[in-house]
C-alpha cells in the first residue's frame, strides 16, 4: 500500500512532520495494494488529513494487516484541540506527528472552506470507531479500551458485545490514574496485546499519552476518542440526529453540560473563527491598503 501525503502550508507555525511525506508500505500484498492520497494542510498550525471514511477504514485495516511493529496513531482534530494547541505546544507537536489526523466537526468544515480546503468528510471519533469495531468484530481483531470512569467503561464492554457479541475485548482500565500508573497501565495494555487501542482520556491527556507510549505499547493501532465510552455506555446522550445533520452537535453538547463546555462555546468557537477568517482575509487587506497608499 501507498500513502501519499500532499501537505499544504497555510501558516508559518506549525510543527514541522517528522512522518514521511511518501509513506510507502515495502511489504504490500499486491492485490491488496491500495493508493491513498491524504491531502494534509494546517488550519492554525494544527494537521488535518482530508480524507474520506471509507478510505480511513481502509488505512486502519492495513495499519493492523501490516504489522509494522510501530504503535500507528490516530487523532481526531476539532475547534477544541485546535485552540488547546494554540497554548499547549506539546500536544500541537502530538497531533501533527500523528499517523492520521481527522477532521472533526463544523468548526472545522468551516475552517477548511474558508482556508481553501473543503473538507471531504465529517469524521468525529463517535461515528466512526462504532464502525471499525464491526470491522473488528468480522476480522476478529482484539480490542482494549481505556479510559472514563471505572462504571463508564465496564458498561461500554458490556453494551458493546451486546451489539457485537464475536468482538474481542481483550481487556479495558478506567481513565482515571497518576502519571506514576502509567508504566503499570502500558505494561496491563501490552499483557493483553490488543490490535486495536481505544484511549479516551479527552484533549489533550489522550493524544500526550498515546504519543508519549507508542514506542512501547504493542497495540496496533491507537485511537484518541474523548468522549465515546460515555456516549456508547449510554452515560450521555448523543444528539439528536437532526442536532448532527444540521452540524449543530456542539450546541447540544454545550446545553447538556453547560459547565463543562460553556468555554468551548463562548471563547473556542468565537476565537477560532476570528482567527481563520484573520489569517484568510486579514493579509490581503493589508496588502490591498498597502497598495492603495502606495500607489495612489
Ligand atoms: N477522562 C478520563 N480521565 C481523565 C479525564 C477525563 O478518563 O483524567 C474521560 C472522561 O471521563 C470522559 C472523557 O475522558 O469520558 C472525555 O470526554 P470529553 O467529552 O471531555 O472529551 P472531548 O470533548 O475532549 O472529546
Amino acid at each position: 500500500m501507498n500513502i501519499e501525503r500532499e501537505h499544504t502550508d497555510n501558516t508559518s507555525t506549525h510543527t514541522q512532520p517528522e512522518t514521511p511525506l511518501h509513506y510507502v508500505v515495502e511489504k504490500a500484498v499486491p492485490e491488496k495494494e491500495l493508493h491513498f492520497s491524504l491531502r494534509t494542510f494546517y488550519l492554525l498550525g494544527t494537521r488535518v488529513d482530508n480524507i474520506d471514511g471509507i478510505t480511513v477504514r481502509k488505512v486502519v485495516r492495513h495499519f493492523v494487516e501490516e504489522n509494522s511493529g510501530r504503535t500507528k496513531k490516530i487523532f481526531f482534530t476539532n475547534v477544541h484541540s485546535i485552540c488547546v494547541a494554540q497554548r499547549d505546544h506539546v500536544l500541537k507537536h502530538c497531533l501533527n506527528l500523528g499517523d492520521m489526523v481527522l477532521a472533526d466537526g463544523s468548526g472545522l468544515k468551516i475552517g477548511g472552506r474558508v482556508m481553501g480546503h473543503p473538507i471531504t468528510e465529517n469524521l468525529n471519533g463517535t461515528d466512526l470507531t462504532p464502525e471499525i469495531l464491526k470491522i473488528a468484530e468480522e476480522l476478529g481483531w482484539s480490542v482494549y479500551l481505556l479510559g472514563a470512569k471505572p462504571p463508564v467503561v465496564e458498561r461500554c464492554c458490556m453494551l458493546l458485545l451486546q451489539k457485537l457479541p464475536r468482538l474481542r475485548i481483550v481487556g479495558f482500565h478506567p481513565g482515571y490514574f497518576n502519571q506514576e500508573d502509567e508504566s503499570r497501565v502500558v505494561e496491563e495494555i501490552n499483557h493483553a496485546h490488543p490490535d486495536i487501542l481505544l484511549v479516551a482520556l479527552g484533549t489533550p491527556l489522550q493524544e500526550i499519552f498515546v504519543s508519549r507510549h507508542a514506542y512501547e505499547l504493542n497495540a496496533k493501532v491507537c485511537m484518541a476518542v474523548g468522549g465515546l465510552f460515555d456516549f456508547l455506555s449510554l452515560n450521555r446522550k448523543r444528539a439528536p440526529l437532526l442536532f448532527r445533520k444540521t452540524g449543530l452537535e456542539w450546541l447540544y453538547r454545550f446545553l447538556q453540560e453547560p459547565k463543562a463546555k460553556w468555554e468551548r462555546v463562548v471563547i473556542e468557537i468565537p476565537l477560532f473563527l476570528s482567527f481563520i477568517f484573520a489569517k484568510r482575509f486579514f493579509p490581503r487587506r493589508l496588502q490591498q491598503l498597502v497598495k492603495e497608499r502606495v500607489f495612489s
